[in-house]
Parts: structure tokens; C-alpha cells; sequence
């Protein structure tokens, strides 16, 4: 019957651990389960890349282990433990060998994003590392410790691969970042923000290839070289790459299941099944893939009263994405795709300040570095809501 029928959770990232919180705040009674294919240790992934900067460990980054949250959440949590199909006529879903079967009333998908793996050819990949989860952090720095390494190539030069590169060079190590396109964080900055953050991390050591793409990663006498569609080659202890993230879809598609860039979900975050909803950074909110903190702690909120009787719709205020740069912090609001306006521009040395309006004036979107990072307070309260 319904009303003791499990609300079962898959994934204990921030989006899954934050709305079983949320749920807990107004409903401490029917059974909750949350499930994950990871060690269900509770862990802020921004963190990830601030490891040398702040020098923490994988077990600093833990917070609590799976038992503690449980316990905490009035839960159980099954660690290890993937989710291999879901049955949504049924409400069952199939774990592991799919020999065990496991009913829910509600279901949400909290399944994350995976890392996107550029082609590339060689016989060095067992060198090169993606970091998107705390067993990834755990591999990365042990090999970074096994390999003595000395200097990284990293493979990206958006969001992640930026702070990688500032972190590992906050730690001593040498970088030579690559990356198809024109300047640091081509996808969310305008060109003069993007080349701010650029020439001042070029100042602190980094080292950028802006143009060519990564064909190859070779094993060499110690570490690899890096092979580039310009001709050059990098030689690096380590490879770190980080072009981007995707959303998980597939069990979702699998299971009949709406899926588009993820899984597809309403403002209130049902998908396209009957007692099924998803969030975080797999889901696409009413047109919305937004792959951050902000965006989730707000569907946690919403999810968290709809799942215990009260439909409530996720609405976004203005969420500028804070970039973990510390040698030239950026904050910045990308104007909605395909929106009509322009970029102006104050720049003073590393210190930029690029405003995006439409022609009646009105603020769409705005970057800042350096010391201009001082004027985001004034410029989110002028910006309008991304989703009311
Ligand atoms: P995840 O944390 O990936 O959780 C997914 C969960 O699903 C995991 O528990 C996994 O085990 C489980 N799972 C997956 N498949 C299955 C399956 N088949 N069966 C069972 N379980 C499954 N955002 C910001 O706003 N600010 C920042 O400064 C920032 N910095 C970042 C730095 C780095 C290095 C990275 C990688 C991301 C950063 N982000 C930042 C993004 C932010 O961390 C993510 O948006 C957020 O953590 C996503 O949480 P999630 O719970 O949706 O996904």
C-alpha cells in the first residue's frame, strides 16, 4: 500500500543526501532508502579541486560515512550497490544482478553527471585521470604521490580544468593546460574576462595551448608525451583531463523514461513516469541543465515538501557560478542562450567587469574578475530570475 511504500532515493551525491534532508524537515515518518553505486560517504564535491591549495586529504573530504547518515537521515543506505533497471509500471526497481527487486512509492533519480572522455589515442591513458567523484580524488592524489610527479598536462581549460591548474600549480607542481578553444573558460566568459584569468595564471607559472586538440598520450622514459594536432608535444608525469560533464541518462532511457541533454523533468521535477522524479546534476528542469550547487539545493527544497504531500514548483533566482581560481576569482551569470544584447566592457589589468544587456538596457548576464568580483552583489540583484 502507498502509504507505507518507500521513498527510495538512487545516488548520495549533494542532490540525494540534500533532498533526503529536506524530506526528513517534513516528514519523519515513512521509510526512506537511499541507494548508490559508491561508498555512500557524504562529501562536497566542489571541493574536489581545491586538494593542494587547502591541502586535504580524501579523508578530509569525508564527512560522514554511509552508517552516520543513515542513522542521521532515519534511513538505510545500500552502499555499492548499482541500479540496473527500473520497472516503472511495477514501481520496482532492479539491483545489481537484478536478482533482487525493491518496491518504491516514490522514486528519485539523483544520479549525477558523468565526465565526458575525449578521443584520444596512445598507449599511456592508464595515465591520465579524471576527478569527478571522492574514489577518483582518492586514485588521482595516490598516483600523483606513486608517479613523484612533477608536472601535470591537463586536458580542458573550462571550469574544472582551470582550477585544476590553479590547485596544482598552488601546490608546486608545473602545468600545460590544453584546450581547442581561444582562452581560459571559453564557454562561460567573454574573451577579455577569459584572458584575464589567463595572463594571470600565466603569471603564477601556467603554461596554455589554446587551438589544437589532444590526439594522443604515449607512454615515454618517465611519464608521457602528449601529442597535439599542431605537431607539438607535451612531455608530463600525469595527464589530468577535464572537458565537461554529461548528464546520466541512461538508466533513465533504459527504463522508458524521458530523456533529452538529461533526464527530462516539470518544475515539479516529475519525469515522464508515473511516481518518479529526478534532480541534481542528471536532470533537465523545464529546459534546464545547470550543473551546480545552487540549482540543486533549490530542487532539494522543492522536491523535499512535494514528496511529503505538498506539490511545491522549483523556482531559480539568479545563480552566478563562483569559479575557484584564487589567482584571479571569477564570478559569472552567462546570459540565457541565444538572448539578443551585447558585452561591455571595464578592464583594469587582471580586473574585469563585462555587463551584458539587451537594447533597452536591461541586465542579462555579467562576468567579473579579479577586484570586479566586488561588484556582484549589486549586479545579481539587477539581473532577472532564470526561472521564476
Ligand atoms: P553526484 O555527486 O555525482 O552523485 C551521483 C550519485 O549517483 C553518486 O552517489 C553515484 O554513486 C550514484 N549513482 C550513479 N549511477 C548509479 C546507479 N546506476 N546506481 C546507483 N547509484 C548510482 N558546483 C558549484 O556550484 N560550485 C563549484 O565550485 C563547483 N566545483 C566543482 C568542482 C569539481 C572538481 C567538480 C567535479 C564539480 C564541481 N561543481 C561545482 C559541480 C557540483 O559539485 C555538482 O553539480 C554536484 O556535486 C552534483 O551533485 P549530484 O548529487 O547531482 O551528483
Amino acid at each position: 500500500d502507498t502509504v507505507h511504500s518507500p521513498v527510495v532515493i538512487l545516488g548520495t551525491g549533494l542532490a540525494g543526501y540534500g533532498l533526503a534532508k529536506e524530506f526528513r524537515k517534513h516528514d519523519t515518518d515513512t521509510p526512506l532508502i537511499l541507494i548508490t553505486s559508491d561508498d555512500g560517504r557524504s562529501y562536497s564535491k566542489p571541493m574536489l579541486s581545491t586538494g593542494y591549495t587547502k591541502d586535504t586529504s580524501t579523508d578530509d573530504l569525508a564527512q560522514l560515512d554511509a552508517g552516520s547518515m543513515g542513522r542521521m537521515l532515519k534511513a538505510s543506505v545500500w552502499t555499492m550497490t548499482r541500479v540496473s533497471a527500473i520497472d516503472t509500471e511495477n514501481q520496482l526497481i532492479k539491483v545489481g544482478d537484478a536478482e533482487t527487486a525493491v518496491h518504491y512509492g516514490k522514486l528519485v533519480l539523483a544520479l549525477g553527471a558523468d565526465v565526458i572522455r575525449p578521443p584520444i589515442e596512445g598507449d599511456g591513458l592508464d595515465k591520465v585521470y579524471s576527478v569527478n567523484d571522492l574514489l577518483d580524488y582518492d586514485d588521482f592524489r595516490t598516483a600523483m604521490k606513486k608517479n613523484d610527479v612533477k608536472k601535470v598536462c591537463l586536458i580542458g581549460g573550462g571550469l574544472i580544468g582551470c582550477e585544476y591548474t590553479n590547485d596544482l600549480i598552488n601546490g608546486g607542481f608545473q602545468t600545460e593546460t590544453v584546450d581547442p578553444l581561444g582562452y581560459c573558460l571559453p564557454t562561460l566568459l567573454p574573451e577579455p574576462a577569459g584572458k584575464a584569468v589567463q595572463a594571470a595564471l600565466e603569471e603564477q607559472g601556467a603554461k596554455f595551448h589554446f587551438g589544437p586538440l589532444v590526439t594522443e598520450v604515449n607512454k615515454a622514459d618517465i611519464g608521457v608525451e602528449v601529442k597535439l594536432n599542431n605537431g607539438e608535444t607535451i612531455v608530463a608525469d600525469l595527464v589530468v583531463s577535464a572537458v565537461g560533464v554529461r548528464p546520466r541518462v541512461e538508466l533513465a532511457q533504459a527504463s522508458g523514461i524521458e530523456t533529452n541533454r538529461g533526464v527530462v523533468t516539470n518544475r515539479l521535477l516529475e519525469t515522464s513516469a508515473p511516481n518518479v522524479y529526478a534532480m541534481g546534476d542528471c536532470a533537465e528542469v523545464a529546459g534546464h541543465v545547470l550543473v551546480y550547487v545552487a540549482p540543486l539545493m533549490a530542487q532539494a527544497r522543492a522536491l523535499g515538501k512535494t514528496l511529503a504531500g505538498e506539490p511545491t514548483e522549483v523556482s531559480y533566482p539568479a545563480m552566478p557560478v563562483t569559479i575557484k581560481v584564487p589567482a584571479c576569482p571569477v564570478t559569472v551569470a552567462p546570459p540565457p542562450a541565444g538572448v539578443e544584447g551585447e558585452w561591455s566592457f571595464e578592464i583594469d589589468g587582471h580586473n574585469v567587469k563585462a555587463e551584458f544587456r539587451d537594447a533597452s538596457g536591461a541586465l542579462l548576464g555579467f562576468a567579473l574578475t579579479g577586484e570586479a568580483t566586488r561588484h556582484k552583489m549589486a549586479l545579481q540583484k539587477e539581473l532577472p530570475a532564470i526561472m521564476a
